[in-house]
């Protein structure tokens, strides 16, 4: 262990326990933040060795190889949230180390609409921007104002505006553009006090019966519709319990390919999203049950999930080798069956 300004940095610590999915080998470095020095300095301790940075939040949306991370990884751990009022809508700021799910009931409690949808998704706050978390009718790209972030290119504080975020479906510029490249310290999210809840996902609606309902009403229903999924880690559902929540993306792709996916199903009721931009999403889900997986379904020591198509599971014995090993098979399948390669969601580390 060595003490450098701010941190102190540890050698050889496991990952997997602080991973969703529990897999994978150490970290070769290893320091927990818990203020923007501490990120500052472990940002200098890096840099000085030439020794790459990663930045671990809650552990939910990553896989670590059995070989572990050759790098200084550092754990998020800033608190904080504040707010203000600002012409009738309320910006909450919340530190990259908030618990994704306590800020969402925070402002449902206060009567913030905005983030109700987002309720029992695992993780950090800093993680949000990175994948631009979505579900059930929202995307926190929705409310997204500002992100602010440690350039680790030029060891300077910079002050993202949404529109600098590059946010798409499961993506943004953090991921694709410049993986790796800021530290989020902490997002500001634009909500509307008194705002009626954002109600246009159809198992919502259908849980609601069809009914107006409050933001709490909304909170609710969403974390029921999840947790029969077993896709909120607060449930001892011992089966499912070891996932990263959706192990694919939906495919998004032009028209032309879109009507070749469904003349292959020999299905035309194949669910199918038109986008704006004229490309067509469609549900993994659904090509992975027609290529003929089921829910449930194990090779070895990792399966899919027995509540969700989407998700991979990893049991006693499983190693990350067993995990990517599974997700080829279905990537495989898949674009035999169909001719569309599903391209995984969690980010992986070092395999
Ligand atoms: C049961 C379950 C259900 C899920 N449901 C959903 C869902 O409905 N919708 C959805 O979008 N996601 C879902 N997820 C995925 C996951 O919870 C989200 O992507 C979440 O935002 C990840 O947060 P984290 O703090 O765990 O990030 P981590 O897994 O620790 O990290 C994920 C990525 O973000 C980067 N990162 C994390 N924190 C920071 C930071 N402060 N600065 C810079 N980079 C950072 C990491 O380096 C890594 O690349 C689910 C996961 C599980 C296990």
């Amino acid at each position: 262990m060595t003490t450098a300004g701010a941190v102190t940095v540890a050698e050889r610590v496991a990952l997997a326990p602080l991973t969703t999915l529990g897999v994978g080998g150490a970290a070769r470095w290893f320091v927990e933040a818990t203020d923007e020095a501490a990120v500052h300095a472990a940002r200098a301790w890096a840099h000085e060795r030439r020794v790459p940075l990663r930045v671990l939040g809650g552990g939910s949306n990553l896989v670590i190889a059995d070989a572990g991370v050759d790098a200084l990884v550092v754990r998020i751990a800033l608190r904080g949230l504040t707010h203000r009022e600002l012409g009738g809508a309320v910006e909450l700021t919340a530190a990259a180390g908030e618990p994704w799910d306590s800020v969402v009931a925070a402002s449902v409690e206060r009567g913030w609409a905005g983030l109700e949808c987002l309720s029992g998704i695992p993780g950090l706050v800093g993680a949000t921007p990175i994948q631009n978390v979505g579900a059930y009718g929202q995307e926190v790209s929705d409310t997204v104002v500002s992100v602010r972030a440690l350039d680790t290119a030029t060891g300077e504080i910079a002050e993202i505006a949404a529109a600098g975020c590059g946010f798409a479906y499961r993506d943004s510029m953090f991921k694709r553009q410049s993986p790796g490249r800021f530290v989020v310290l902490a997002v500001t999210y634009r909500l509307r006090p008194g705002g009626a809840p954002t109600l246009t996902y159809a198992d919502v609606q259908r849980h609601l019966g069809g009914r107006s309902a409050t933001l709490a009403e909304t909170r609710t229903a969403v974390l029921t519709i999840r947790r029969a999924k077993s896709m909120t880690l607060d449930q001892p559902d011992d089966v499912n319990r070891r996932s990263c929540g959706s192990f694919f993306l939906n495919p998004i792709v032009d028209a032309a390919q879109a009507e070749s996916v469904t003349a292959r199903t020999g299905d035309p009721a194949m669910p199918r999203w038109p986008q704006p931009d004229g490309r067509v999403k469609l549900s993994a889900a659904w090509l992975i049950e027609r290529a003929g997986f089921t829910r449930g379904e194990r090779t070895g020591a990792v399966g899919l999930s027995t509540r969700h198509t989407l998700a991979v599971v990893a049991h006693d014995g499983a190693r990350t080798a067993d995990v990517l090993a599974f997700a080829r098979r279905v990537q495989d399948q898949v674009e035999q069956r169909f001719g569309v390669r599903l391209s995984p969601e969690p980010v992986i580390w070092g395999a």
